[in-house]
């Protein structure tokens, strides 16, 4: 496998062809973005710990029958994964009320929410991704409707399987963000799983070990992500 020319650039993330057409490589940076990108910080580590990260627990997923682009680690900061025909909306399932949930709906941050929800935002940054429904996914043609379902089906299998990894942790799953795309006709997991798209709490001190810390400015980002990889039996240094 040979890396070719970039593709583009996002926030985290660059993404680079390869000489074969049906895989990518993605290089996730140091750059720490919040507020639809009006802050970005270069956090040591971050690029490392997300990929390490994110490898974890897409090889979870795949265990656990949910198709993922992943294919490989090839470097501390690069992973080789599948060429997906991306879906423009993220998926976002929440446990527990917390960020533009509790600004939207004027709730307090941390209540149970049974069953969980489940959110669609489009993927527009100049938009400042816009909330939207089903309905609006189809009349747009952003996805087929039979897609948007199993990718709404598998949003929620990743919160069976993730909210137990977690919670032996000794954490909540309180909320996630998901990106699906398209693989041979068929719905696949794309983009990451890291602590930059989910948020994620201690269980008893309720601390939280996010990317709510570099939002919030809490300080100890990436310790904190560290933490989080420590109790769920990864290894950074692996
Ligand atoms: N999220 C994300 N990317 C986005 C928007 C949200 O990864 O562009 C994640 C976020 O980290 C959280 C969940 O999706 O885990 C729900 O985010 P929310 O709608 O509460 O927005 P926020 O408060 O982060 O603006």
């Amino acid at each position: 496998m040979e890396k070719r020319e970039e593709l583009y650039a996002g926030k985290a993330k660059s993404v680079f062809r390869t000489d074969d057409p049906d895989k990518m490589v993605l290089v996730f940076r140091n750059d720490t973005s919040a507020f639809d990108g009006k802050r970005i910080e270069q956090l040591d580590r971050k690029g490392m710990v997300n990929n390490k990260f994110n490898a974890f627990i897409m090889t979870k997923l795949q265990e656990a029958g949910i198709p993922t682009h992943f294919e490989k680690l090839l470097s501390d900061t690069e992973s080789l994964v599948k060429c997906l025909d991306m879906m423009p909306v993220e998926c976002v399932v929440r446990n527990f009320a917390a960020g533009s949930l509790c600004r939207r709906l004027g709730v307090e941050e941390g209540i149970t929410l049974t069953p969980p929800t489940f959110e669609l935002f489009l993927k527009n940054d100049e938009l400042g991704d816009p909330m939207i429904n089903e309905s609006h996914v189809e009349s747009f043609g952003w996805a087929k409707a039979a897609d948007l379902a199993k990718a709404k089906e598998l949003t929620y299998k990743v919160n069976d399987v993730l909210k137990a990894l977690f919670a032996e942790g000794g954490m909540i799953l309180v909320d996630y963000k998901l990106e699906f795309g398209i693989f041979n006709g068929e719905v696949v997991l794309g983009d990451e799983f890291s602590p930059d798209g989910c948020r994620l709490w201690d269980a008893e001190t309720k601390e939280k070990l996010d990317k709510d810390r570099f939002r919030q400015g809490l300080g100890g980002v990436i310790e904190a992500y560290e933490e989080v990889g420590r109790r769920i039996g990864m290894d950074f240094d692996a």
